[in-house]
């Protein structure tokens, strides 16, 4: 197994800590809340183990696939299918679908992560690659990437109005409630994501364009780096601490940083 470089204190969770976390922690109101103005049902999923081989057992030959939670009748269910997994991760499907199933429109997101961030300790995303760490990241890059997704937001809040930012356990991402946004096509998207780019924004293109359209669900674990998914409005964003911010500890570290 390789072992990335994180922040002192992020960590792999253990299975048994995603249990207690999803049983005890995981706030169903706040997840209810994030979706209030959703149209259709949101489509959920899971991977077990991809990048932490860290999966019940009879999970095995599954462990590196995404599952998809679609069929529930209320959240408490979709707790109980994550309970079952107990996964390293927790997305959803930004696609909107009607009742048939049928896509009907797309929430605009963006994705900063640290690692695509030139560090000057650690050098590039190429150079960390080369040394297996694609995944690894440091506090300066979490910092840096904290100051880039400042300055995207205002860079995207001249174009658009409601805008949640959510700290993602690596990174952050940006998304775009603004109801006309759900209807860009893929063509406007790829533009949106190319301009953020050349404005010198390290964004993932993919999941602008909409090719990668699973995102992390706010409020869940993170399981690579032991921290809880967290929207942040802007002004908490300016002094938010990835590394010590109590609201992004799950309570099985303790509940308080003591590193
Ligand atoms: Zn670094």
């Amino acid at each position: 197994m390789v072992q990335y470089y994180l922040p002192v204190g992020m960590r792999y969770s253990a299975l048994e800590e995603r249990k207690r976390f999803y049983t005890s922690d995981f706030n169903l109101q706040a997840v209810a809340q994030w979706f209030g103005n959703w149209q259709g049902k949101v489509r959920f999923a899971v991977i077990i183990g991809r990048h932490t081989k860290i999966y019940p057992e009879k999970y095995k030959e599954d462990a590196s696939v995404t599952i998809v939670i679609d069929e529930y009748s209320n959240l408490e269910d979709v707790r109980q299918e994550i309970l079952e997994f107990l996964p390293e991760a927790v997305y959803y499907d930004r696609n909107v679908y009607d009742e048939t199933g049928a896509k009907t429109g797309q929430e605009l997101a963006f994705d900063l992560d640290p690692e695509n961030i030139t560090c000057p300790i650690h050098g590039t995303l190429a150079d960390k690659m080369r040394r297996n760490q694609g995944l690894g990241f440091c506090e300066l890059e979490l910092r840096m990437v904290k100051q880039e997704t400042v300055g995207l937001y205002e860079f995207l809040v001249k174009h658009f109005d409601k805008l949640r930012v959510v700290y993602s356990g690596r990174g952050f991402h940006i998304h775009v409630l603004d109801p006309q946004s759900y209807a860009l096509s893929a063509n406007e998207r790829l533009k949106i994501a190319r301009q953020v780019k050349e404005a010198g924004f390290h964004i993932d293109e993919w999941v602008t364009s909409g090719e990668m359209r699973l995102i992390r669900l706010p409020y869940s674990l993170n399981g690579l780096v032991s921290r809880v998914v967290l929207p942040l409005t802007k002004d908490e964003l300016l002094s938010f601490d990835p590394i010590h911010d109590e609201r992004a500890l799950p309570a099985f570290l303790g509940r308080k940083a003591t590193f």
